[in-house]
């Protein structure tokens, strides 16, 4: 008689930290450039947007002169949430995703017959790479019963096996509305996250094991020897980031629920546990208020604070140009995978739609 296999825990699909750090030994970083050959690609991406009737749509954690560049063209800035929801409506040709691979897989998945490219495919994502589609095949079969719910930071090939795409501005009001309707849920692939919405909802999650690694570096310890120097700072933090650094957190937010707080919020003082790419948006939303990064060095490390994502840093001003110049990098899914991933994406665009209210309270 076959012995029948055991059910594994979600440790058992626990993707080797190894591969994560294979892709970081393989980055490749873009060189810096001079103010002269700034301004002559500026001019140059300037241009092709216009001829090529393309709309730049970048993230929040890239660059300042990316997002400058962007809000000065009619393109756009945002979470990965805004993102989608921007490059599904706009009038554009051509979209160009400064992010990493996932979010130009999503603006191409909704909008299949626009042209979508990206500074470099290269750039992804520690949460995208821990979480392989045939793994992930075999954590969802052994756990059929549940519904399937993933973060937004996914490969097209795992988003086609959800039932349900999430962003982290919605994550706890989706698993409330499905809580309610007595399902049980699978979540993948960010623990810190999927603990986070566990806790507020007490729904009954079974969790991926996998984290970001720009959040998961936020420590606890150095936010709290910074509240001593700064008593008056409130601290915003990103649901990425672990359990103790939530805790001591005045709002856990989305990138967008974040900047809408430091406008809100009545304190001068701002600790930030977030990619630093942010603070370009921060500064420019509340001038006058100031803003800290939150420390990621435990005891023992040499740097103060990285807090800056390694894959979004590859997109760079000078491979946007090229990108556009050659119509190089261009995003590709599958045919069927489009159908399969634009059902549970769709999905979500919708529910945050209905409940923009409460998941604008909710920040
Ligand atoms: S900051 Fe973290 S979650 Fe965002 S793209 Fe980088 S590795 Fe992924």
């Amino acid at each position: 008689m076959t012995k029948a296999s055991p059910i594994p825990s979600p440790n058992d699909f626990t993707s080797d930290r190894t591969l994560v750090r294979r892709y970081l030994d393989q980055l490749d970083l873009p060189v810096t450039i001079s103010e002269k050959e700034k301004t002559s690609v500026l001019c140059e991406i300037k241009q092709l947007i216009l001829k090529k009737n393309a709309k730049l749509v970048t993230h929040y954690y890239t660059d300042s002169s990316l997002q400058e560049l962007a809000e000065t063209t009619g393109g756009f800035v945002g979470d990965s949430l805004e993102m989608a929801r921007f490059g599904r409506d706009c009038d554009a040709d051509l979209l160009i995703v400064a992010g990493v691979k996932f979010m130009g897989e999503t603006a191409k998945i909704l909008s299949p017959l626009k042209k979508v490219l990206m500074p470099t495919l290269e750039a992804t994502c520690s949460l995208d790479i821990a979480c392989p589609s045939d793994k992930f095949s075999d954590f969802c079969a052994r756990n059929s019963e549940r519904e399937v719910v993933v973060y937004a930071n996914t490969s097209a090939a795992v988003k086609a096996q959800a039932d349900w795409v999430v962003t982290s501005s919605i994550a706890v009001d989706l698993v409330e509305h499905l809580k309610d309707l007595g399902k049980k849920i699978l979540w993948a692939p960010d623990k810190h996250l999927g603990s986070y919405v566990q806790k507020k909802t007490r729904a009954d999650m079974l969790i991926w094991d996998a984290a970001c690694i720009v959040h998961e570096e936020f420590k606890f310890r150095g936010i709290q020897d910074m509240k001593a120097v700064y008593p008056d700072a409130a601290v915003l933090a990103h649901p990425e980031s672990p359990d103790s650094v939530l805790q001591i957190a005045d709002l856990v937010g989305s990138t967008t629920q974040i900047i809408n707080a430091a406008n809100e919020l009545p304190n001068n003082d701002f600790i930030v546990a977030t990619d630093r790419g942010i603070f370009h948006k921060l500064r420019l939303a509340a001038p006058n208020k100031n803003f800290l990064v939150a420390p990621t060095a435990g005891d023992d490390a040499t740097c103060r604070s990285c807090a800056s994502c390694p894959w979004m840093s590859m997109n760079s001003l000078r491979r946007i140009a090229e990108s556009l110049r050659e119509e190089k990098n261009e995003v590709i899914v599958e045919e069927e995978l489009v159908e399969k991933a634009m059902i549970p994406l769709k999905k979500m665009l919708n529910f945050a739609e209905n409940n923009r209210l409460v998941v604008k309270g909710k920040a």
